[in-house]
C-alpha cells in the first residue's frame, strides 16, 4: 500500500484529538494535518478567555508551533476516496493511513488573529451589559454564566435551557450542584424553557421564552451544542460506517467499521462513553501506537484496543470553584475548581503538545 519512503498519514481534523495524534506521529510518517483553523483552540478555555481575552494568548496554539515535520493544509475535508482526502479549495491528499478527528462543527474563525478580535469583542459586550441572557444549560452556557458572575458579580444573569435539568451529559446530583450554585449567585435559571434563535438581534433587549416569560437583558449569548462535524461524510466511502446519530462506527481498535487503514478518534466516534477531551486525548494515543504498529508490518489483528473510560467531568464555575463528577463521588467548590478552573488545564494541554510555556 505505502510508495517508496514513509507511509502518508492524513489527519482530517486538528482539534484536542486529531492535533495529539498529528503531532505524536510527525517523524514517524509523513504527516498531513487538514483543518480550516490555523490554529488549535482548547475548548475549556473559551469561557474564561471571553473575559479575559489576553488568557487566549496561551490557549489559542498555532498548528505551525507543535507541528515542526508535518505539513499543514488550512482547508476542511469535502469528500474521501479509496486513496485521498479532497479538500474545498480542491487539493487532493493521498493517503495511507486516515485517521478522522473531525469532533463538532466550525463556528469559529480560520485565523488565530481573528479568534483573538473575536474575544475582545465578547468581552466588550460582557463589560457594557447591565443584564445578560445566555441560552443553553449545556457545559459552554454554565462555564460562561460562571465566569461572568465571578468577574462581574453585579450583572445580572439569566440562562434558558430546553433541557429538564442543566449540564445533561453528566449524572443528575452534579446538574443539581450545579444549579445550587448559580442560583446562590442570584443567576436565574428557567428550565425546560427556550428562546427562538430565529428571532434573535444583537439590538434586541427583550426576549419571550417558549414559556411565555419575557426576559429583559442587555445582550444574549448563544450557547447551544454544535452539532458533528459529520454531515460531510455521507457523500464518502465511509458514509455506510455512520450510525444514526452520524457518529463513525468503531472497532477495539478505533479502526472506522470495515476499514484497516482508517481510523477515528475523539467525539465523532460512537464509542459509548461520555464525550471529554481527556478520553479524545487518550484515543489519539492509542491510535498512534497503533500507526507504528501497522507501519513496522504488524497485523491488524495485534492492534492494541481501546477500554472505555470512566464517566469523570470538571466543570468551572468562574475562577475558583467547579464541580467534578468522580465514579464514585460528586464533588463542588474549592477543590474541584482548584484543579480546573484557576488554570482550565492551559499548561497541561501544552505541556502534552511538546510546548514549554
Ligand atoms: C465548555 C466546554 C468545556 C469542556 N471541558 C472539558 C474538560 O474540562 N475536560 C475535557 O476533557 N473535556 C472537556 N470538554 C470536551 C472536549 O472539549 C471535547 O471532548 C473535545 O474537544 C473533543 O475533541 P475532538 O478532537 O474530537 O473534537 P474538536 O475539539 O471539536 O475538534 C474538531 C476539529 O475538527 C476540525 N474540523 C471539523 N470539520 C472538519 C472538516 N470537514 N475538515 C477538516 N477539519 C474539520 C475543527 O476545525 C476542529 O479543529 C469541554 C467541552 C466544552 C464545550
Amino acid at each position: 500500500m505505502e510508495a517508496a519512503g514513509k507511509p502518508r498519514v492524513v489527519v482530517v481534523g486538528g482539534g484536542v484529538a486529531g492535533s495529539l495524534l498529528a503531532k505524536t506521529m510527525q517523524g514517524h510518517a509523513d504527516v498531513v494535518l487538514l483543518d480550516p483553523k490555523d490554529y488549535l483552540e482548547i475548548p475549556w478555555a473559551e469561557l474564561r478567555s471571553m473575559v479575559e481575552p489576553s488568557f487566549a494568548e496561551r490557549s489559542l496554539i498555532y498548528h505551525k508551533d507543535y507541528l515542526t515535520d508535518a505539513t499543514i493544509v488550512t482547508s476542511s475535508a469535502v469528500n474521501i476516496t479509496e486513496s485521498a482526502v479532497l479538500t474545498a479549495d480542491g487539493q487532493s491528499l493521498a493517503y495511507d493511513y486516515l485517521v478522522v478527528a473531525t469532533g463538532h462543527a466550525v463556528t469559529s474563525p480560520g485565523s488565530r488573529a481573528e479568534r483573538l478580535k473575536e474575544f475582545q469583542r465578547d468581552k466588550g459586550k460582557i463589560e457594557s451589559s447591565e443584564s445578560v441572557l445566555i441560552i443553553g444549560g449545556g457545559p459552554t452556557g454554565v462555564e460562561l454564566a460562571g465566569e461572568i458572575v465571578v468577574d462581574y458579580p453585579e450583572t445580572k444573569v439569566t440562562l434558558v435551557h430546553r433541557g429538564p435539568r442543566l449540564l445533561e451529559f453528566v449524572g443528575d446530583k452534579a446538574s443539581k450542584k450545579c444549579l445550587d450554585w448559580l442560583t446562590s449567585k442570584k443567576v436565574d435559571v428557567l428550565l425546560q424553557q427556550s428562546v427562538d434563535l430565529g428571532s434573535l438581534s444583537d439590538s434586541e433587549k427583550s426576549y419571550k421564552t417558549s414559556g411565555g416569560e419575557t426576559v429583559m437583558a442587555d445582550s444574549h449569548f448563544v450557547c447551544i451544542g454544535k452539532p458533528l462535524s459529520s454531515s460531510w461524510l455521507h457523500g464518502t466511502i465511509l458514509k455506510e460506517s455512520l450510525d444514526n446519530k452520524g457518529r463513525l462506527m468503531v472497532e477495539k481498535d478505533l479502526r472506522v467499521k470495515g476499514y484497516n487503514n482508517i481510523f477515528a478518534i475523539g467525539d465523532i466516534t460512537d464509542i459509548p462513553e461520555i464525550k471529554q477531551g481527556y478520553l479524545a486525548q487518550k484515543h489519539a494515543l492509542l491510535v498512534a501506537k497503533n500507526l507504528k504498529l501497522l507501519i513496522k508490518g504488524s497485523p491488524v489483528s495485534k492492534l492494541a484496543t481501546y477500554s472505555t473510560g470512566y464517566p469523570v467531568a470538571l466543570i468551572s464555575l468562574g475562577r475558583n470553584e467547579g464541580i467534578a463528577q468522580l465514579p464514585f463521588l460528586t464533588l463542588s467548590g474549592c477543590l474541584p475548581g482548584r484543579i480546573k478552573s484557576r488554570g482550565l488545564f492551559v499548561g497541561k494541554t501544552r505541556k502534552e503538545m511538546g510546548l514549554n510555556s
